[in-house]
């Protein structure tokens, strides 16, 4: 029998109607809509393809959202000029650069730059803190995206093995928080978990991979896990978007990190690339964005 395939783009449009409600009930009482700003430096064009999606989704919820766009060279002191002004202006609820950056700009720097209660990434060091300490913050939407596409698709985690490959701190590392994370306290799942990364030799991957309830993948290596790989009826979430250009046509296609026509003959349940994790990510980001704004609004 064949996985079940996780389907995030429905999944996702049902998360939007949900925000959709909350913007409108908002606004009903009197208040305004959640605004959302978001910095594009450059022109990377898969960066482009990702705020537009991200504009898209905030005009489906009723968000208002803006887009900043600097010069591929803008100066450090120019970007965090713009924070400031950002993170000073009530009018503003959620913030979100655009990464990668140029090489000028340190990441860390720039995400420690937006205030926490706007930091709607989740990637400032005190949201990412209070996140291991299984303690109300905004969390990074991926990880966010793992753990609603889970519970409703009624995956059972709890005391269970999981498997994450891949540690970026964007990605990898905030996932594998969420799936090792207390239940009891906050959105955490319970499960006893291992994070693989390039230095794990192959072999104890595919020893990791063999025990592995749910296997969420973030590596961006094409066809690094097959169906042969995965205990059977395991669950397998492919969070990786990777660009393989056809030589011939030129054309792009997005891949995951799963051998998809294997792994879908041994999984239970598995998400798609595309279609799977990302338009849920963008739905996070819409979440964490109403959470911000209600948050704001009760501290004032
Ligand atoms: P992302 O932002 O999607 O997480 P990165 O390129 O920043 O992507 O990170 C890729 C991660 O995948 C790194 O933590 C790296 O150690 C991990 N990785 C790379 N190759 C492998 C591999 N063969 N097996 C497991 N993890 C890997």
């Amino acid at each position: 029998r064949k996985a079940v395939v996780l389907d995030g783009k429905k999944l996702a449009k049902q998360l939007q109607a949900e925000c959709a409600r909350e913007v409108a009930s908002m606004t009903s009482d009197g208040k305004t809509a959640p605004h959302l700003v978001l910095v594009q430096v450059g022109q990377d064009p898969a960066s482009t393809i990702y705020l537009r999606n991200k504009t898209r989704a905030a005009n489906e919820v009723g968000v208002n959202s803006t887009t900043h766009r600097l010069a591929e060279n803008v100066t450090l002191t120019e970007l965090l000029h713009l924070l400031q002004s950002l993170n000073d202006d009530p009018a503003v609820n959620g913030v979100l650069v655009q990464l990668p950056l140029p090489p000028q700009l340190e990441e860390k720097v720039v995400c420690n730059a937006v205030h926490p209660s706007k930091d709607v990434d989740g990637f400032h060091a005190t949201n990412i803190g209070r996140f291991c300490m299984d303690v109300p913050c905004l969390a990074p939407c991926t990880a966010l995206a793992v753990g609603e596409l889970l519970r409703r698709y009624d995956i059972a985690t709890f005391g269970l093995n999981a498997v994450v490959c891949g540690r970026s701190k964007n990605v990898g590392l905030p996932i594998a928080l969420l799936l090792h994370g207390d239940g009891q306290r906050q959105h955490g799942l319970d499960c006893t978990t291992t994070i693989c990364h390039r230095y794990t030799p192959p072999a104890v991957l595919r020893q990791h991979l063999s025990n592995a309830d749910i296997v969420v993948t973030a590596a961006g290596v094409p066809n690094l896990i097959r169906g042969e790989h995965l205990k059977p009826g395991c669950c397998v979430v492919d969070v990786a978007v990777n660009r393989i250009k056809n030589k011939d046509t030129g054309r792009v296609k997005l891949v995951g990190d799963c051998h998809f026509e294997s792994c879908v003959e041994v999984a239970g349940h598995i998400s798609p690339v595309p279609g799977g994790v990302g338009p849920l990510t963008v739905a996070m980001l819409m979440r964490n964005t109403i959470l911000a704004t209600k948050q704001q609004r009760q501290l004032t």
